[in-house]
């Protein structure tokens, strides 16, 4: 699809996660974080096709500062061969990016000088670095003029001009982060190529130079027996479930009709049964007789910066623990709803309280508040505690406490725009510009994490 992909490399943002171990003993890894640590990829035999700036050492160093600085390092060294950058998902290239407006100035003066930052301690990641960094002044100059810059619009293509398209996911909750991917490569095709799993490898985009909007996955259907159970999505917004009343037969992968949302069902060779995967797809056509689908979202998950994915009984029981501080205050949240805010990187949960204060005298202060955006964040999911604290993908949530009588308007609006009075429920996520602005216009204040959550690899819940 790429003409002259073999006459250069390409900058991937490749990195590992930590391992844990399952009660009974097992190792528990991300799919990736296996195949990188597999021979299969370290002694991969060359392929002009697939070379990569990032040496291994770069990509398996376990320390994310570590990891990044070097890979964007090799990156920028490489620049004018570079012909395509990529991350697995959106969310990981704009992390990259960010990570260079925050070092460039030391990634130029190693340049300039050919000395490795000290940070950089890992041994076999320093000495295979320290053998490729020569002095490079012109280099430093050029990167420093275009990072100094306060316009940082299409800073990739500026800094590595023979790039052809980016590599990265950019459907489902990935979307989200569509235009500043524009905005930083100005507007580069985008190549979505793969959609997967750590329980197992599902299908391939046939046609991966098409836009975002209209990427169909075909099902690969040698990788895992693959079911669907059929998915009325009106019925599920309503709040009815009646699949849960009446179980309906599962449909065998070549009897899918076109049109028609499911629920995914993987039977797997390493002995998942029958297992729901959580993603609700929709079938765009056959390629031969193998299924294609548009991703459509993820069931029941309200919020996603990075490959977090929180639901709305994890965001209630984070709002019920931190709302246990507010009682000295003898005060309570009377309605909550929340949003990723992914404007700046990297993106952060934010969370809008209404307050019932009885006392207006003892009314919760900013120390308390503080302290509820972190008790919240203890309750949310181990995945989300190690995109704060080790991969430094998610930033500190944010509680904005708003006016009172605020969720009544957002009613009222949902009703003026013919919701029923009856079966109205807060949205417990929103991202519709107008209830969004609604919202933001009644803020009376705004509080952040002031730590980071608990989190270690051992921990498993
Ligand atoms: P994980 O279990 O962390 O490996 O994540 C797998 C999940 O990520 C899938 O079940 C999807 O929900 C999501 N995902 C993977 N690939 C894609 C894709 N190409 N587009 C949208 N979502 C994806």
């Amino acid at each position: 699809y790429v003409a002259g992909l073999d006459k250069g490399k390409g900058l991937y943002f490749l990195f590992v996660k930590s391992e844990t171990r399952t009660p009974g003993g097992l190792l528990a890894r991300p799919v990736l974080t296996s195949y990188y640590k597999s021979d299969h990829f370290k002694t991969r035999p060359y392929d002009p096709y697939n070379v990569y700036t990032s040496p291994n050492e770069a990509i398996l160093c376990p320390d994310s500062f570590q990891s990044m600085y070097t890979q964007m390092l090799c990156g920028l060294l490489d620049r004018h061969e570079v012909l395509r950058l990529g991350a697995v998902f959106a969310s990981g290239l704009l992390r990259a990016i960010r990570f260079l407006q925050l070092n460039w100035r030391q990634l130029a003066h190693d340049m300039e000088t050919g000395s490795l930052n000290s940070k950089i301690t890992d041994p076999s990641l320093r000495e295979c670095i320290v053998k490729t960094l020569k002095p490079n002044p012109e280099l430093a100059q050029f990167v420093r003029h275009e990072c100094s810059k306060d316009d940082w619009e299409g800073i990739i293509v500026r800094i590595w001009p023979n790039t052809k398209y980016l590599d990265v996911i950019v459907t489902g909750a990935m979307a989200q982060y569509i235009p500043t991917l524009d905005y930083y490569s100005g507007g580069l095709p985008l190549a979505c190529t793969m959609y997967a799993s750590s329980e197992c490898y599902f299908g391939l985009n046939l046609n991966p130079m098409c836009k975002p909007s209209e990427v169909s996955y075909t099902i690969m259907p040698n990788m895992a027996y693959f079911e669907f159970l059929p998915h009325e999505p009106n019925l599920d917004s309503a709040g009815f479930d009646f699949t849960n009343e009446l179980p309906p037969k599962l449909v065998d992968l070549v009897d899918v009709e076109v049109g028609k949302e499911y629920e995914l069902v993987i039977t797997t060779y390493a002995g998942l049964c029958r297992y729901r995967v959580g993603d609700i797809l929709r079938v765009t056509g056959f390629h031969n007789s193998a299924p294609q689908f548009h991703f459509i979202r993820r069931k029941n998950v309200l919020l996603s910066i990075d490959s977090d994915k929180t639901d709305e009984a994890e965001l209630q029981t984070a709002v019920e623990n931190a709302s246990h501080l507010l009682r000295e205050h003898n005060a309570s949240v009377v309605e909550y709803t929340s949003h990723a805010d992914t404007k700046i990187i990297p993106g952060h949960y934010v969370v809008y309280w209404e307050l019932l204060v009885k006392d207006s005298t003892n009314s919760p202060d900013n120390d308390t508040l503080e302290q509820c955006c972190l008790a919240m964040e203890e309750s949310l999911n181990s995945v989300y505690r190690q995109g704060r604290v080790a991969d430094n993908s998610i930033g500190p949530l944010e509680i904005r406490v708003v006016k009172n009588g605020t969720f009544e308007e957002l009613m009222d609006y949902a009703i003026s725009r013919g919701a029923s009075i009856n079966q109205y429920k807060v949205p417990r996520c929103v991202n519709f510009t107008p209830i969004m602005e609604l919202l933001d216009s009644r803020v009376v204040s705004a509080h952040f994490s002031p730590a980071l959550p608990h989190w270690s690899p051992e921990r498993s819940q």
